[in-house]
């Protein structure tokens, strides 16, 4: 027999299936021996009074062997002998784009311009050591993309958009724990996102598809009005190389040159709001503390603690974004002269702090004239080269302790921080953009009310968090997903402006694939 019950129970009792069962055995009056698994469905925290529950949905088998697979399975043929679409980015958008592409029965060609996921690691560490950055292989670029080194957090608010759970599974069935199918807040971790990662390509490439790393794609290959391949180079060799296709072009948030070029080339597209500020760096057992409720923190049974902020301040949104409990600041700017600060966390979530990106909405008309497609763009460059200025030219950040900041006061000095180039004491009050400055001001006020213990000068105020969303559109068709003026180009994911976040890029990749099947169709 199989049955499925709603459970809420203390952390401990939620520890692992052995206790899960013992709980189900004595709450249902059940005799335990009869139950041979215990699968958990959906698992989320209640921690809104002082007693924590974990709220659970389970599938109890009574004497029965579960089924094999605890995820569905997407079966991926060979198409060696189909015909080709390019990929340009191996970020979810683009991995997802040429996984679909296989599953529907296309060839994916994936450009990259980054090293593989391994090789990366090694650029990654460099910055730290050498306090340079590869403006071809950083935290923003190479295989996986921005999320690769990251927290690896799978939700999205997005969900009106596609099927957020169809990507869940498919990462499972590349090797990600199958708790991110019941985990109400899933993440993977920047410890097991590689390997899943480096699944996904092996399936692309066994199935006939090819991927090509440090290729860069530097202009479109245009006939009248539609896409019909791209120019990339061989960055080890410097060949130029053509590939033919219809293009998905997921190059993400980051890829500036790619927006020059495109900007250059009258290609349409729009400067989109984005919000920028700080990352918030606390210690994790003073988080753990004030949302458990107890001086105690977490305990043993209780995961580091997540908090989510927001407020509105002289009509701008003011927000948490990208929470890392347990998690470390990293330096993710993609090129010399810029400091742009971002977070990640272990699968464990077991550093000693917590952090989270600050941020404010910021729109064009607060920046410069609208009409300039590029405006925001050159706002975020901007405000990260002021950053690098203010940290004596090196990856080393500018940061304040909070409350110091709050009240307009140099830090004399800075409590420790997991950011690994190291901090430099600055009035971060005194010169980052006051349509900024001033709203996290009284934004951190306003949480510092709701939230007793918060608002401390044993958190420290790191900049600069600018890398947040894309800061322009590249305009196309709500149906057909291809360029508003250019058939065959298929703008995806985050650099786009259709995505915001490793789920919501995947399932825009996915669309792309589906879109790019039915011009074909079409054709
Ligand atoms: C440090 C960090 C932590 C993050 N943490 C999370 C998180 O926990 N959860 C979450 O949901 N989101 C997180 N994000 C955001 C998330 O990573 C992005 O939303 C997501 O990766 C966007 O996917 P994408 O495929 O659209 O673009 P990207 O992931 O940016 O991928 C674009 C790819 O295109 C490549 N590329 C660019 N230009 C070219 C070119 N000319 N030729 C060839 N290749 C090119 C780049 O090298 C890159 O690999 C994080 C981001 C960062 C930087």
């Amino acid at each position: 027999m199989i049955t499925e019950y709603q459970l809420r129970l203390l952390p401990q009792q939620a520890a692992n299936e052995a206790t899960i069962k013992d709980f189900v055995s004595r709450d249902k009056g059940l005799d335990v021996r009869t139950i041979t698994h215990v699968r958990v469905l959906r698992r989320s925290i209640d921690a809104r009074q002082r007693t924590i529950f974990v709220n659970l949905k389970v599938r109890v088998y009574i004497n029965e062997q579960p089924e094999d697979d605890e995820y569905e399975r997407t079966d991926y043929r060979d198409v060696s002998s189909a015909p080709s679409v390019v990929v340009v980015g191996a970020g979810p958008g683009g991995l997802f784009a040429a996984l679909r592409l296989i599953e529907i029965g296309l060839r994916p060609i994936v450009l990259e311009r980054g090293k593989d996921v391994h090789e990366r690691k090694k650029d990654i560490a460099a910055i730290t050591k050498t306090q340079k950055v590869d403006p071809e292989s950083n935290y923003c670029f190479g295989e996986g993309g921005a999320g690769a080194y990251s927290d690896g957090k799978l939700y999205t608010r997005s969900k009106k958009r596609g099927n957020t759970r169809k990507i869940l599974n498919v990462f499972c069935q590349h090797g990600a724990s199958t708790a991110i199918l019941a985990d109400a807040h899933p993440h993977i971790g920047t410890d097991k996102l590689p390997r899943v990662i480096e699944n996904m390509r092996n399936t692309v490439i066994g199935c006939g598809g090819e991927v090509h790393f440090q290729t860069k794609m530097v202009s479109l290959l245009v006939d009248g009005d539609s896409v019909i391949g791209v120019n990339a180079v061989d960055l080890t060799s410097g060949e130029e190389r053509e590939f033919r296709g219809p293009v998905i072009l997921a190059t993400g948030h980051s890829a500036r040159d790619v927006y020059r070029y495109l900007d250059e080339n009258k290609v349409e597209m729009e400067a989109k709001a984005l919000a920028v500020g700080v990352r918030l760096e606390h210690p994790a057992a003073l988080i753990d503390s004030i949302q458990y409720h107890s001086k105690n923190g977490r305990g043993r049974w209780l995961p580091a603690a997540e908090y989510s902020f927001v407020t509105q301040v002289d009509g701008r949104g003011v927000y948490s974004f990208c929470m890392c409990p347990g998690g470390f600041v990293i330096p993710a700017a993609t090129g010399p002269g810029q400091i742009v600060v971002n977070g990640m966390s272990p699968s464990n979530r077991g550093s000693q702090w917590s952090n989270s990106g600050m941020v404010v909405e910021v729109h064009p008309e607060d920046v410069g004239n609208p009409a300039d497609t590029l405006c925001m763009m050159n706002f975020q460059e901007k405000m990260e080269h002021d950053c690098w200025q203010q940290g004596n030219m090196r990856q080393t950040a500018p940061a304040q302790r909070m409350v110091d900041f709050v009240r307009s006061r140099l830090s004399f000095d800075l409590p420790k921080s997991s950011y690994a180039p190291g901090l430099i004491s600055s009035p971060l009050h005194f010169w980052l953009p006051s349509i900024v400055s001033k709203r996290l001001q009284q934004g951190f006020e306003v949480f510092g009310r709701t939230s007793r213990g918060f608002l401390t000068n044993e958190a420290v105020l790191i900049a600069a968090e600018t890398r947040t969303s894309s800061p322009v559109r590249i305009l196309r068709d709500s149906e057909s997903l291809q360029h508003v003026c250019l058939s065959g180009l298929f703008p995806c994911g985050e650099g786009a402006g259709y995505a915001g976040g490793i789920v919501s890029a995947g399932v825009d990749g996915e669309r792309c694939a589906d879109a790019v099947k039915a011009y074909m169709s079409a054709l």
